[in-house]
């Protein structure tokens, strides 16, 4: 089978389209024909060896496709179903041996490419949203990078909520997007200065809770614009890992702070939770409170270009990879 490995770590050039053989199933495990995998930020920060691997791998962790074999033990899928998956290595392939436990399965009416889109960002915006700091309706949020893969996603989700949306976007095409997913004001802080205009956007006060998937450009300004007891969602680090933080100078002097570093693995670390965040993703995009944006599919074997691109700013929602 085709698939892009990573066999030293490095900038796009280091994905390369190599033929393995098609993996066999452990006992717990399915085998899956990838129809479409998902490209996503943390697939950059393995590549380039941020978060360490063993080598060689096989980059990518989100996807959609059909079973086509299951090892002896797997009782929760059957050849022929479809299903999806996210946080397990090697989807960047035509096939790949997924722990059963890790699969979902994919309503019918939602598509492969859909269901591939909306696994890893989908449920990142979920629990981010849902279960790392509760939006409220009523309340303020910035959300940075509004128009990428989890900030679409994220601006919706507030948005339906009832909560104020203020997004930060790098250029005009951007702006538009976010708006059109519901975002009540945006800031180009390609341009603007996103501390000063959001300080201004909320007479002063600052916003309840700041997403923010960019990390080092953001960081520090996104403290100062939050109110007393405001909450830090610091999720990602798009633009670079944030310095050390100094919990009396930035956390308690900027007024009682709250700040976390969540990762998705932890919110869907049981059966339970990952059945309830896919799920309620699925229903929200079958019902079209959830809408997906997938301009950016790729071949396979144009992984190093969907790299390229996502890491150049030049993307908005999601990108895909299709076998
Ligand atoms: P996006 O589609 O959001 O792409 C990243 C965006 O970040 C760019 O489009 C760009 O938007 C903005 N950005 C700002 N500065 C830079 C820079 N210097 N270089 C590149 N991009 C920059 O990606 P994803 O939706 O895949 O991921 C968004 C963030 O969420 C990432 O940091 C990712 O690691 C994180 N993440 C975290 C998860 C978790 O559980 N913790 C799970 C999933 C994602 P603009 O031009 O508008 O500034």
């Amino acid at each position: 089978m085709r698939a892009i490995q990573v066999k030293k770590t490095g900038g796009p050039e280091v994905l390369t389209l190599v033929d393995v053989p098609i993996p066999k199933p452990k006992a717990n495990e399915a085998v899956v024909k990838i129809a479409a995998s998902g490209v996503n930020f943390i697939d950059c920060y393995f590549r380039e060896g941020r978060y360490p691997a063993a080598l060689p791998f096989i980059d990518g962790q989100e996807a959609a496709g059909t079973v086509t074999e299951v090892g002896s033990d797997v009782k929760s899928v059957k050849v022929g179903d479809r299903v999806a998956y996210s946080n397990v290595m090697g989807t960047y392939a035509e096939y790949a041996a997924v722990p059963a436990e890790r699969l979902v399965r994919v309503p019918d009416g939602i598509t492969d490419q859909q269901a591939a889109a909306a696994m890893l960002q989908g449920m990142t915006a979920h629990y981010l949203i849902n279960t790392t700091y509760p939006l409220k309706k009523g309340e303020t949020a910035l959300v940075h990078a509004a128009a990428g893969g989890v900030g679409l996603l994220l601006v919706q989700m507030a948005r339906n909520i009832g909560a104020r949306v203020i997004g930060t976007v790098g250029s005009e095409e951007k702006a538009r997007l976010a708006r059109e997913a519901g975002a009540d004001e945006v800031i180009l802080y390609s341009q603007q200065d996103f501390e000063a205009e959001t300080k201004r956007l909320t007479d002063g006060k600052g916003v309840h809770v700041v997403y923010d998937g960019v990390g080092q450009s953001t960081f520090e300004k996104g403290l100062n614009v939050l109110r007393p007891r405001g909450h830090m969602v610091l999720f990602g680090a798009a633009s670079g890992p944030v310095a050390p933080v100094d919990p009396i100078k930035q956390l308690m002097q900027k007024g009682s702070l709250t700040l976390t570093r969540p990762s998705l693995i932890h919110y869907v670390s049981t059966r339970e939770e990952l059945e309830q965040r896919a799920g309620d993703i699925f229903n929200m995009i079958a019902a079209g409170k959830l809408k997906l944006r997938i301009e950016y599919v790729y071949k396979l074997e144009q992984a190093e270009q969907a790299h390229r691109d996502l890491e150049g700013r030049k993307t908005t929602g999601k990108i895909l990879l299709v076998t």
